[in-house]
């Protein structure tokens, strides 16, 4: 599937629409997801523009999951959280709604997950969040 210029987190990472980012490096950000299913979900994306897990070049996916690895410490550190849900979808059949590849960082049990992408959070609560994972790194 070819790549949507336009999709939401292509313009996050032109900086034509704002995110809460928690880190960022020259291959990957991470950044609090805006309709959260549970407090302190986070997203981490390579900039490397795919649709799709399956159009990850692998040694993107590798810098990637390092990338994965050092949030969840920091948002289990941060937020004294006791263990991660780590998502992906890939693919619209899968529910997929936003096409640039992620990586969803949901600190709570699968049993215990919110809706998918369906509430907005307040911002000024993502915010401290945000400054409570930034601080654990
Ligand atoms: P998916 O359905 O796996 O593609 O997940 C997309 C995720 O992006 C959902 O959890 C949405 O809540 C989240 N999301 C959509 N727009 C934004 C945005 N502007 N900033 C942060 N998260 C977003």
């Amino acid at each position: 599937m070819a790549y949507d210029q336009n999709n939401i987190f292509a313009k996050i990472l032109r900086q034509e629409i704002p995110c809460i980012t928690v880190y960022e490096d020259e291959y990957t950000l991470a950044f609090m997801d805006i309709m959260p299913q549970a407090t302190g979900h986070t997203l981490v994306i390579p900039k490397y523009q795919a649709v799709t897990l399956l159009d990850l070049p692998a040694s993107e996916l590798t810098y990637t999951m390092h990338t994965v690895q050092k949030v969840v410490h920091a948002i289990e550190k941060g937020l004294n959280a006791k263990g991660i849900v780590l998502m992906q979808l890939s693919g619209e059949s899968a529910g997929q709604t936003v096409p640039h590849v992620h990586f969803h960082l949901i600190p709570s049990s699968v049993h215990d997950l919110k809706e998918h992408a369906s509430n907005m959070a307040d911002q000024t609560e993502l915010k401290l969040l945000a400054e409570k994972i930034k601080a654990a790194f």
